[in-house]
């Protein structure tokens, strides 16, 4: 797969979703590079599939629905690799803003798990895992976030929140590749 580092933070999921269209229509791959072969600009649309996805807006509005991912092959090794929006964790049905959401609600805010995850309507060991990745991430001796030196979950988590944006330029992609390398896949559905 391929990570698409498309802006999502304070646009509406339609908004998002138009980026990414709009990008799949253009057409123009010339600066993708291949994650295997790591060749800049051969890749070629080949298919595309339809995941389900789940996203919350104005910290409250849940919503189910599905979206159409663009896969294309690379020209150089053959490989297949689907273009997903920066917006969508590999193997997750819920968008990168509502695990940041669950995150925040139980790390900062300090939310009871139970009422939480009743809410959310997902399962408590789902909420944990999301926790188990997130200290993985923070303790990874590779992130140092300049804003905030300490090691502490619920601080960093803080400091990433403030300004989500600038965390998603410097650390998403790490964060999204420890979620894929920690993925369960009987937790997704
Ligand atoms: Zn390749």
């Amino acid at each position: 797969m391929i990570l698409l580092n498309i802006k999502f933070v304070n646009y509406t999921y339609e908004e998002s979703l138009k980026q990414y269209t709009n990008y799949i229509s253009s057409n123009n791959f010339s600066n993708l590079m291949c994650t295997n072969c790591k060749v800049i600009g051969n890749v070629q649309r080949n298919t595309e599939y339809v995941r389900n996805y789940i996203y919350i807006e104005n910290e409250k509005d849940i919503t189910e629905t599905t979206i159409v991912i663009t896969v294309v092959r690379c020209n150089n090794c053959g490989k297949y690799h689907a273009l997903l929006p920066a917006f969508i964790f590999p193997y997750h049905i819920y968008s990168a803003c509502f695990i940041m959401y669950a995150l925040n609600m139980k790390l900062i805010k300090q939310q009871q798990a139970i009422k939480l995850i009743s809410y959310l309507n997902i399962s408590g060991q789902l909420l944990y895992y999301w926790i188990k990745v997130f200290n993985k991430f923070v303790s990874s001796s590779t992130i140092v976030l300049p804003q905030s030196p300490s090691k502490d979950p619920p601080k960093i988590l803080h400091s990433i929140l403030n300004d989500l944006q600038k965390f998603i330029s410097d650390y998403y992609s790490k964060l999204f590749i420890m979620f894929f390398l920690n993925r369960k896949n009987h937790l997704f559905k």
